[in-house]
């Protein structure tokens, strides 16, 4: 999106990448998340809904290890009739954990060790993501930072908006500033769930009045799923 909206916008633009373009999302995040997610969906209508939907079969094979093994400390995942026994490497070595159900929160580390950043003086902060202002900019003139290492909203729209943001400010305009409190977020659990804004514990805290509002799940088209 910085690349486009720069190029747009008459500058040179050129890009470089270690591995793969486009990022986390296309290769590894959103995308190939949201198969993995079929993958659970389709598993979940199989084992248990198959009657509804007329299906039947013999002798039905899941292997929910290949995706759980993603997990870098995760050395070995096996699913047994009545439980999951995951192998984690830890601090103490290696441990072994029984349990109903596998949970992957990983959660994020910026990737900014091997950058060289240290010998710019642009500022990190103490989680290790890269402080920009409201036009991406850093504390060192002509350094420029978007999307999940300025750790503001780790989502790939946010990070498009950051880069539309940017190349604007680069191209001498003046771009609109980013509310990241404001900015949707979708969480693919079942049933998924979208938010934005404060939480109604956030808008309290905030000072607001706040009334909260209860609508039926039921008549919405997303109970089919
Ligand atoms: C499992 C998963 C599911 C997700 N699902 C969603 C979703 O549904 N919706 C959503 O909005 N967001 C989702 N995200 C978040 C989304 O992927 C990120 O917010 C987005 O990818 C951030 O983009 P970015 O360009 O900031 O960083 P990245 O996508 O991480 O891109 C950074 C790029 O820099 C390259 N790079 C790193 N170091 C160097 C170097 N030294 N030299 C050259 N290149 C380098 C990397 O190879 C990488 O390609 C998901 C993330 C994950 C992990």
């Amino acid at each position: 999106m910085a690349a486009i909206r720069a190029a747009q916008l008459g500058q040179k633009v050129a890009i470089i990448e270690k591995e793969f373009l486009g990022g986390v999302c296309l290769n590894f995040g959103c995308i190939p998340s949201k198969s993995l997610l079929k993958n659970a969906d389709l598993a979940q209508t199989l084992t248990k809904k198959a009657k509804t939907f007329g299906i039947s079969f013999d002798n039905l094979q899941l292997d929910y290890s290949a995706a759980v093994k993603r997990s870098r400390q995760v050395s070995k995942v096996e699913t047994l009739s009545s439980a999951v026994n995951v192998t984690v490497e830890g601090p103490a070595g290696e441990e072994l954990l029984s349990t109903d159900q596998v949970l992957l929160a990983t959660s994020f580390i910026p990737n900014t060790d091997s950058l060289g950043l240290e010998h710019t003086g642009v500022i990190i902060d103490r989680r290790g993501f890269v402080e920009v202002d409201d036009r991406m900019a850093t504390n060192v003139p002509g350094i420029w930072a978007i999307g999940d290492v300025t750790g503001k909203l780790m989502l790939a729209h946010a990070g498009m908006a950051m880069g539309t943001v940017c190349a604007e400010a680069i191209a001498g305009k003046s771009p609109e500033i980013l509310n990241y409190q404001n900015m949707p977020k979708a969480t693919y659990c079942h049933p998924q769930v979208a938010s934005f804004g404060h939480t109604e514990e956030q808008a309290q805290n905030a000072g607001y009045d706040v009334v909260t509002g209860k609508f039926n799940f039921r008549p919405t088209e997303k109970l089919l799923d």
